[in-house]
């Protein structure tokens, strides 16, 4: 199994239009982007995506993905679901599994888009190529969100999904012990209402004892990347972790 980091920016993405921050005039002089947030993992041939995120056509045609088996939505904000009001052109059976609330919230912004809708409760067990998913409530106010749980051979890989600190005790508790957690942390620092910040994510994976962290959903507050790098263990775009190396400790 592959874990691939489509788009690891907030719902802007870095470089931000207009600004001319030191994080956005670097990402525009050194090439690096932060593209909208989206996960991809492979398995089996089969591709099944985390969020569909609204630069979801150059993700897919950049990494030469030519078929999508099975979507998850974390939630209904746009930087989440977007790409699928065009990708249904390109490829109109694509089931998306959701909360009920999520499917309802997307409904009410896109009822053009003929998606397949699967709807799955929280703390549901449900299989797609063979890997057990299972979606857990995060606290994002005001809308309902998830994270995500992957099982897959003893192994549980964690993403939180967007979220502020407050994550109730219940999806703490299986987030517990997982070999790699995605987190999603808006800032280095600060206080937001619906994100954490780097500093919340490290001291929360520590309390979860997960094995390895990988910072997603960053925005242009971070330094630019190549700084970033070395204080917080930011995910890429297009980074790919591949579950036997990372149980080999190669990651
Ligand atoms: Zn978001
Ligand atoms: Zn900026
Ligand atoms: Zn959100």
């Amino acid at each position: 199994m592959k874990i691939v980091f489509l788009g690891t920016g907030d719902s802007t993405g870095t470089p931000v239009i207009n600004c001319h921050c030191r994080t956005c005039d670097d990402a525009r002089t050194k090439n690096w982007e932060r593209k909208r947030f989206s996960i991809l993992i492979k398995h089996r041939g089969k591709n099944v995506l985390v969020d569909t995120s609204p630069d979801l056509r150059r993700q897919l045609l950049d990494l030469k993905i030519e078929r999508i088996d099975a979507v998850l939505w974390t939630h209904a904000h746009f930087d989440h679901f977007g790409g699928i009001a065009e990708f249904y052109r390109v490829q109109d059976d694509v089931e998306v599994f959701s909360a009920p609330e999520v499917h309802e919230s997307v409904e009410i912004f896109g009822n053009f888009i003929p998606y397949k809708k699967r709807e799955v409760s929280e703390n549901e067990n449900f299989k797609i190529a063979d890997i057990e998913f299972e979606l857990l409530r995060v606290h994002h106010p005001p809308v309902d969100a998830f994270g995500v749980l992957i099982r897959f051979e003893d192994v549980k890989i964690a993403i939180s999904g967007d979220t502020n600190s407050e994550i109730p005790e219940k999806t703490v508790k299986e987030f517990e012990d997982s070999e790699l957690f995605i987190v999603n942390a808006l800032a280095p620092t600060g206080k937001f209402k619906k994100h954490m910040n780097a500093l919340d994510a490290l001291r929360i994976s520590k309390r979860l004892r997960v094995k390895n962290l990988k910072i997603s959903h960053a925005s242009h507050l971070y330094p630019p990347k190549d700084e970033a790098k070395k204080i917080y263990p930011l995910a890429e775009d297009y980074e790919e972790i591949c579950l036997d190396s990372m149980l080999e400790g190669q990651i």
